[in-house]
C-alpha cells in the first residue's frame, strides 16, 4: 500500500510523463511556482472551461460570460481593498536565508502536535494563531514562533528576523520610461473586472436582477511560498461568477449556489466522500456567509472553490472610489438600489488538480498465472483529452486505410488520435495512462463486414459495433449531453 506523500508524487510524475504539466523553463532549471500545460493538460484543462462555462452560461438564461482585460486602472485595487490588506505574514530564517509565511509555520506546528496526540496544545495554539491574524498582530506572531520553539526546517536555527506583512500583487510600469509611466497591477483575481463592468454588461445585455456575470482567466499571486504543485501557483486562471441580487434575497441565493456548485462537481463522479463543505466561522468584513467546497488531496482536505455572499461591498466602494453610480432600478419594487453580490469562485489549476488526483489509479491487474498493472486515469470520458484512439490490428493488408477512414468519420466532432506501433495490448495500456474512454480496433473482419471491436477503458470489455453506428455511440459516451443533462 503507498502512502498519501509516495502516491501524490506519482501523479506528478505522470502528468509529466505523459505531457499534462510541465515545470516552466525547464531547461533553465524552472522557475518557482510555475507551470506550463503540455499536449495532453492543455486539452484537459480547455475540457475543464468549457464545463464550466456551458454549465455557466449556456444552462443559465440569466448568466452571460465576459472577458475582462489583466491590466486594470490601479485605483481598482484600492477600491478593492488589496492594495492596503491583501498581504501575508512573511518571517526569514537569518542563517537559511528561507522566507516563509508566519502562519503557515504555525499551522504546521499545529498539525505536529496533533499528530503528537496533543491536542489542548494544539487547540490552544491554534486560538492564539486565530487571535493574533484577527487583530494583524505581526509582533505576536513572532513571539508565537519564539515560545513554541518552531525551528527553520532547513537550517534548523530559530534565528528569525521579525513577522513583516508582505503584498501578494505584482506590479509593473505602464507607458513609457521615466515621469509618464504609471505603477499598474497584475489582477490577484478576476472578480474585479466583473465589477467594474456590471454597468455595462446590464445595460447592453437588458440583464434584469437577479443575473449574473462569469469569467474565466488568468490572475496573478506573488505567494511567499509556493507549494504542492500547481495547488498553490504563482500564475493561475480563475474560473469566477457574480450573481447580483436583490438586498434582502442575498442568502436564498447563496444557499442555491452553495448547492449548485457542488452538484457540478459530484456530476464529474469522482468518490463523494472527498467532497465537503467549509463554512467560514470567521468572515471577512464585507460577507454575511462564506464556505469553501474542499477536496480531500492526498495531503489533506483544502479549498478548492469558494462560495461567498458579498453584500453590496465591492460595488459601493467602486461608486465610492470612482465616483460613477452603480445601481440597479427594479421595476418590481419601483426602487434603485446597490445590488448585493454572491460569488462563486473557482481555480482552474486546482480543480485540475483535483481531477487528476481523482483520476488516478494504479490498477492491480494480477491474475493466480501471472502478475500484471496498469495506470489509468478515471477522466469522467466528457473531460478526457482524447476521446477515442483508433487502431489498426496490424500495419498491413488495408487496415491503416481502413483504420485512417474511421478516423476521418470521427474527427470533425472529437479529438481522436491513431496509433499503429506496438502490440495492442501495449498500445491499450497507453492510452488507459492518459484517459482515453475508447479504443477502437480495425481488424480483417472489418474489411468484411465494416464492424470494429470497442475496447472501454474502465471495464476493459470489448464488443463489437458496426462502424456506422460510431457516432452515436461516441457522442452517447462522450458527448456533453450527458453530463450537462445531470445538472438539469
Ligand atoms: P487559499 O486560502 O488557498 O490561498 P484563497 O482563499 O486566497 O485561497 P480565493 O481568493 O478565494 O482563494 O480564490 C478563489 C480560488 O482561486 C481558490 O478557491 C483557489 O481554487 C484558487 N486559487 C487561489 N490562489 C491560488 C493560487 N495561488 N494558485 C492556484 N489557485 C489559486
Amino acid at each position: 500500500m503507498k502512502t498519501n506523500d509516495e502516491l501524490f508524487k506519482n501523479v506528478i510524475s505522470h502528468a509529466k510523463e505523459y505531457g499534462f504539466v510541465f515545470p516552466s523553463s525547464e531547461i533553465y532549471d524552472g522557475l518557482s511556482a510555475v507551470y506550463d500545460y503540455g499536449q495532453l493538460g492543455a486539452e484537459l484543462k480547455n475540457n475543464i472551461k468549457t464545463y464550466w462555462w456551458k454549465a455557466m452560461v449556456q444552462l443559465n438564461e440569466n448568466i452571460v460570460g465576459i472577458d475582462s482585460a489583466i491590466f486594470m486602472h490601479p485605483k481598482i485595487w484600492k477600491a478593492s481593498g488589496h492594495v492596503d490588506g491583501f498581504n501575508d505574514p512573511m518571517i526569514d530564517n537569518k542563517d537559511s536565508k528561507k522566507r516563509y509565511r508566519a502562519d503557515q509555520l504555525i499551522e504546521d506546528k499545529i498539525a505536529r502536535y496533533e499528530k503528537d496526540g496533543k491536542t489542548d496544545k494544539a487547540a490552544k495554539l491554534q486560538a492564539d494563531l486565530d487571535a493574533a491574524l484577527n487583530s494583524d498582530d505581526l509582533g505576536r506572531l513572532k513571539s508565537i514562533i519564539e515560545e513554541h520553539e518552531i525551528a527553520c526546517p532547513v537550517s534548523g536555527t530559530k534565528n528569525w528576523t521579525e513577522v513583516r506583512q508582505f503584498n501578494l500583487m505584482f506590479s509593473t510600469q505602464m507607458g513609457a520610461m521615466a515621469d509618464g509611466s504609471e505603477e499598474v497591477y497584475l489582477r490577484p483575481e478576476t472578480a474585479q473586472g466583473i465589477f467594474v463592468n456590471f454597468l455595462n454588461v446590464q445595460k447592453t445585455g437588458r440583464m434584469k436582477i437577479p443575473f449574473g456575470i462569469a469569467q474565466i482567466g488568468k490572475a496573478f499571486r506573488n505567494e511567499v511560498i509556493a507549494r504542492q504543485f500547481i495547488m498553490r501557483m504563482r500564475e493561475f486562471e480563475q474560473m469566477e461568477m457574480q450573481f447580483f441580487v436583490r438586498p434582502g434575497t442575498e442568502l436564498e441565493w447563496y444557499n442555491q449556489w452553495k448547492e449548485t456548485r457542488l452538484k457540478w462537481h459530484l456530476a464529474l463522479k469522482p468518490n463523494p466522500s472527498k467532497y465537503r463543505y467549509h463554512d467560514h466561522v470567521k468572515l471577512a468584513h464585507y460577507a454575511n456567509a462564506a464556505v469553501d467546497i474542499e477536496y480531500e488531496f492526498p495531503f489533506g482536505f483544502k479549498e478548492v472553490e469558494g462560495i461567498h455572499s458579498r453584500t453590496d461591498f465591492d460595488l459601493s466602494q467602486h461608486q465610492t472610489f470612482s465616483g460613477k453610480k452603480l445601481q440597479y432600478f427594479d421595476p418590481e419594487i419601483n426602487q434603485n438600489y446597490v445590488p448585493y453580490v454572491i460569488e462563486t469562485s473557482i481555480g482552474l489549476d486546482r480543480m485540475f488538480l483535483t481531477i487528476l488526483c481523482n483520476a488516478y489509479e494504479e490498477e492491480d491487474l494480477s491474475t493466480d498465472e501471472k502478475q500484471d498493472s496498469r495506470s489509468v486515469l478515471h477522466l469522467h470520458p466528457a473531460l478526457a483529452p482524447i476521446k477515442a484512439a483508433v487502431f489498426p490490428l496490424t500495419k498491413k493488408d488495408g487496415l491503416p486505410e481502413k483504420a485512417r477512414e474511421v478516423m476521418d468519420l470521427l474527427k470533425i466532432d472529437y479529438n481522436i488520435i491513431y496509433e499503429e506501433k506496438d502490440a495492442i495490448g501495449k498500445r491499450y495500456r497507453r492510452q488507459d495512462a492518459i484517459g482515453t474512454p475508447i479504443c477502437i480496433t480495425v481488424d480483417h473482419q472489418s474489411l468484411q463486414d465494416d464492424t470494429v471491436t470497442i475496447r472501454h477503458r474502465d471495464s476493459m470489455e470489448q464488443e463489437r459495433v458496426a462502424i456506422k453506428d460510431l457516432e452515436k455511440l461516441l457522442d452517447g459516451i462522450v458527448g456533453w449531453k450527458p453530463l450537462l443533462q445531470s445538472l438539469l
